[in-house]
């Protein structure tokens, strides 16, 4: 039940708090009106319990736990390792639960939400706009088709599907979109809603005999926004749901927006004619980030920093040092930054590399695991039941040659080495080899589901 409260928190403390000061806490005990959860760091644990603890209890009584205090302490998993100085220290709760009048800085982390749209949408984050949305090499086709349909002219293309990983940006830019499109023509019925919540309508809507009553709603809008489509594979009457409205819409020249973690085609459990409808626009996807993009990201949101935290210093090359290390998604890195001002702010120190370091660990730790490409080998010849030896062997059976191809593809997609470099690598095969290999994967995953899967679930484990 802790997974289902934690989520209703982000309503009251915003995504961004959410996400740095709730999801990484633990809850470790609930007893005799006590929750207690774990926490990284000592610092970690006495902001949230001067910020958050008021919240988490709230939230907790109002779901029917009934808690009368919340108390944090540094984690055993977190205590004792090496760059953690600050956690190795006490054991003992961290503060008292209630909290203390909060420090001029809470105020600036809270940003207070826009809530402001109609009925069965869901709320636009006020932040998530295009001017805050730095474009860089990995989502300059996404961002400008985004832009494209945020002008409101004529419908170019049909849906605009925008596939990436987690944390790329695929939700700040249909914000961006909807705010855009509201300012310019208000007129327009902008309806923006992830896919989760549109099954969860229309559930409701059948449950409550009102099927008409939402086809009408749904009809009837001018944008139909679907963030994460991939939620509703495998639910089959939502799907079918889904495609009458798409249908619909498409139909009557209005224009569909739609993000999914990955492309239509990769979507398992989606009807194919949904897939293939999903393919007739445009389809464009967002790339990780590279370096360039996490320093501008970086220096965009210290500006908006400056003006909250007015007098902190943050030192040469601690945004090159952050861009470098904290490769993973964007909502880490934003994370990162929040809690370095914070941190700093509240210990009224500069920004060194040093603090961030300190302040940082657990997250520089999470993303600095560095996959080789013999560990990547080992994995996929475990999976296929394979030779070690095979993987950089001459042998050329299929059942052999394709997962050493997939070793191939998994070492381009997730280490960064060069084709000639995989290639010494996998016995000296020359670098179009390579090249091969992954491209023979990649349309593999295209058309084979079994394939993805397989890739999906390697992917996994090894970056796990
Ligand atoms: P996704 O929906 O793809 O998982 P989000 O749109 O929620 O990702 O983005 C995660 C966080 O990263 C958000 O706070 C968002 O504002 C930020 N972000 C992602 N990409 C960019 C970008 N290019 N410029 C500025 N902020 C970004
Ligand atoms: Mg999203």
């Amino acid at each position: 039940t802790w997974g289902l409260v934690r989520e209703e928190l982000i309503k009251r403390v915003g995504r961004n708090n959410y996400v740095t000061w709730i999801e990484p806490l633990r809850l470790s005990d609930l007893n005799g009106g006590v929750a207690r959860f774990e926490v990284p760091t000592t610092f970690f644990g006495d902001w949230v319990s001067r910020n958050f603890a008021d919240h988490i209890r709230a939230q907790l009584n109002t779901s029917g736990v009934s808690v009368d205090r919340v108390e944090f302490a540094v984690g055993q998993s977190a205590r004792g390792q090496k760059g953690q100085g600050r956690a190795a220290a006490p054991a003992a709760p961290v503060a008292a639960a209630v909290s203390a009048a909060k420090p001029a800085t809470a105020r600036a982390t809270a940003k207070p939400r826009a809530e402001t749209e109609e009925m069965p949408g869901a709320p636009l984050d006020s932040r998530f706009t295009f001017d805050s949305f730095v474009v860089g090499k990995p989502n300059e086709l996404a961002h400008a088709a985004a832009r494209r349909v945020a002008e409101g002219g004529p419908v170019t293309f049909n849906p605009l599907f925008l596939y990436g990983g987690v944390g790329l940006g695929k939700t700040h830019l249909m914000h961006a979109i909807a705010h855009e499109l509201q300012t310019r023509q208000p007129h327009l019925r902008v309806l923006y809603l992830s896919a989760e919540q549109f099954m969860y309508r229309f559930v409701q809507a059948l449950r409550e005999r009102q099927v008409m009553d939402f086809k009408e709603i749904f009809r009837s809008v001018d944008v139909l926004m679907v963030d994460d489509v991939q939620f509703i594979a495998g639910k089959d009457s939502t799907q079918e749901e889904f495609f009458h409205t798409f249908n619909a819409l498409v139909d009557q020249n209005k224009q569909i927006v739609i993000s999914a973690d990955r492309a239509p085609g990769e979507i398992k459990d989606l009807e194919d004619r949904i897939k293939s409808r999903l393919q007739c626009g445009l389809v464009v996807d967002l790339h990780p980030t590279d370096y360039e993009l996490r320093l501008g990201i970086l220096q965009q949101k210290v500006e908006l920093y400056r003006q909250q935290y007015s007098g902190l210093v943050i030192a040469d090359g601690v945004l090159e040092f952050l861009a470098h290390r904290i490769t993973t998604n964007v909502r880490v890195l934003e994370g990162a930054l929040t809690r370095l001002f914070a941190f700093a702010s509240l210990v009224g120190r500069e920004i060194s590399l040093e603090l961030a370091q300190d302040c940082l660990a657990d997250i520089l730790r999470a993303s600095d695991r560095k996959l080789t490409i013999e560990e990547i080998q080992r994995k996929v010849a475990e999976h296929y039941n394979i030779r070690l030896s095979d993987m950089i062997g001459p042998k050329r059976v299929r059942n052999i040659a394709r997962p050493r191809q997939i070793a191939m593809y998994l070492a381009k997609q997730l280490t960064p080495r060069s084709l000639p470099e995989i290639g010494r690598r996998f016995g000296g095969r020359d670098h179009t080899t390579i090249m091969h290999g992954v491209r023979k994967i990649e349309e593999l995953m295209a058309t084979d589901s079994q394939m993805s899967d397989d890739l999906q679930m390697l992917r996994r484990q090894l970056q796990g």
